[in-house]
């Protein structure tokens, strides 16, 4: 499988050094030349298998110019066995058409931990492969930073950076960063805001001397592997519930459009799913423009759902470029009146499909709290803020279409949000043995100041990459 870029400028690469890479080097991002597809009968062929065999048949084809099928499925086996529930993707039914598919049982209760882990599996194996180094790098505001460090600590080709902005992270989440013990984790408390971080770890990536001679690359949710890892979980909980026979309907909680991207692309190589709820918080600039087909991004207001809390959706370009039938240049065109005017206009042409499987649903901080309150008083059940705008958006677009089962994506676990949880259940939320672990450990972190200088020299300082080892 061969991988071209959304721009149209970049040189086409293969599964590994697309991986590498990250971002391409036009500013676009990676996608498969062409999407395999599976049969009617390849789908009903996976019925009874387990999680991780799905995830091999799932995958195999994107990755298989770059991993022989014994390692990749050893691969997926060491990726997958620190999930706390031996269906590593458990379905719960919450009502007669509506389930949960609890994607919180790793090692971070994140769903971020799904990719994360085949990721520092899959980047490790490829840069011992090749005797290379390579500095991670990144700035977070809560949960990509713990999800990567956890699959990233202990690799033996790769040091990893985190920047968080010191003192506006949650406890829980600092401590899931900052409690590692491995030498090549690197945790920096930047004096400044979250805004500070990323504009620092721009800087730091548009310096190109640096970024070569550190060997700097990134795992934020543009890389192409990340997305690859998240359509498994759509097929298994499809098979689980009847598919091909059934077709199904997902609500995904939706911040850079990665996840429910991956859902796009599960519908692409012939899952049949019917709709794919996009469901946002005040934070709505995708819900906006699906109605509007104006995509026009506004400030970011804070919520009790902080991973979803966005400005621009990164993954938007790849549903762009198949809606503009695989168009670069018109891609090239939409950005640059991004950059220059500030937003962009979708033609009908573009959005008609869109709008054909894609519904767009925004959910305030009320119907959250509400929906966390609901869960538990009529079932027993907490689920945290991501997964209650899920639940919401799914269960208010069943109304409108009671005969097609719909899966809420349940993508944190409660006892990462325990303020909100506890305010709309009245109840402590039980906290995970393996959490309880975490936040007793000792903290490693270096505060340092909001300056590129100090920033880069410590990287530079600590990073067993570059020139001069
Ligand atoms: C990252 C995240 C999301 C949003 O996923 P995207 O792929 O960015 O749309 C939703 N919920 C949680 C808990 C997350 O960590």
């Amino acid at each position: 499988m061969k991988y071209v870029s959304t721009r149209g400028q970049a040189p086409v690469l293969e599964f590994e050094d697309v991986m590498l890479a990250g971002l391409a080097r036009d500013g676009g991002l990676y996608v498969p030349e062409s999407w395999p597809t599976f049969s009617a009968e390849q789908i009903s062929a996976l019925r009874g298998c387990s999680y991780q065999e799905i995830a091999f048949q799932v995958m195999f084809p994107f990755v298989s110019s770059s991993i022989t099928e014994t390692e990749f499925k050893d691969l997926i086996e060491q990726a997958y066995e620190g999930f706390a529930h031996r269906a590593v993707a458990p379905l719960v039914q919450m009502d007669d058409h509506l389930w949960l598919l609890e994607l919180f049982h790793g090692p971070t209760l994140a769903f971020k931990d799904f990719a994360m882990q085949i990721l520092g599996l899959l980047m490790d194996r490829a840069l011992i492969k090749r005797g290379e180094r390579a500095t991670i790098l990144g700035a977070t505001s809560g949960d990509t930073g713990g999800a990567a460090i956890e699959a990233f600590r202990g690799r033996e080709q790769i040091d990893i950076f985190i920047l968080h902005p010191h003192g506006r992270v949650s406890d829980v989440q600092r401590r899931q960063m900052t409690t590692a013990r491995e030498e090549n984790v690197f945790n920096i408390a930047l004096e400044g805001t979250f805004d500070d971080c990323q504009a620092m770890v721009k800087a730091l990536f548009n310096d190109h001397e640096f970024r070569d001679g550190m060997k700097v690359t990134g795992v934020n949710s543009i890389n192409w592997a990340r997305i690859m890892a998240q359509i498994v979980y759509y097929f298994t909980a499809s098979v689980a519930l009847g598919s091909p026979s059934n077709p199904l309907s997902f609500a995904v909680p939706t911040g850079n459009f990665g996840d429910v991207f991956a859902g796009f692309v599960a519908h692409k190589m012939g899952l049949p799913i019917e709709k794919l709820v996009v469901a946002t918080n005040v934070n709505d600039i995708l819900v906006r423009t699906l109605e509007t087909g104006t995509y026009k991004p506004d400030g970011v207001t804070a919520t009790y759902s902080p991973s979803m809390d966005i400005q621009v959706s990164s993954n938007f370009e790849r549903l762009m470029f198949e809606m503009a039938g695989r168009d670069a240049s018109r891609i090239e065109t939409l950005m640059s009146d991004l950059s220059e005017k500030g937003e962009f206009q979708l033609s009908e042409n573009e959005l008609a499909p869109m709008r054909d499987l894609f519904v767009g649903l925004r959910i305030d901080e009320d119907d959250t709290v509400s929906r966390i309150k609901a869960e538990y008083q009529d079932n027993h059940y907490i689920i945290d803020p991501h997964s209650a705008i899920a639940l919401e958006a799914g269960a208010r677009c069943l109304k409108d279409n009671e005969t097609t089962p719909m899966i809420a994506l349940a993508t944190a676990h409660p006892a990462k949000f325990p303020d909100v949880v506890t305010k709309a259940t009245g109840v402590e939320v039980p906290q995970p043995a393996r959490l309880v672990a975490q936040l007793k450990s000792e903290e490693r972190v270096t505060r340092l100041p909001n300056d590129l200088a100090e920033v880069s020299n410590f990287i530079a300082d600590k990073t067993r990459a570059g020139d001069t080892t």
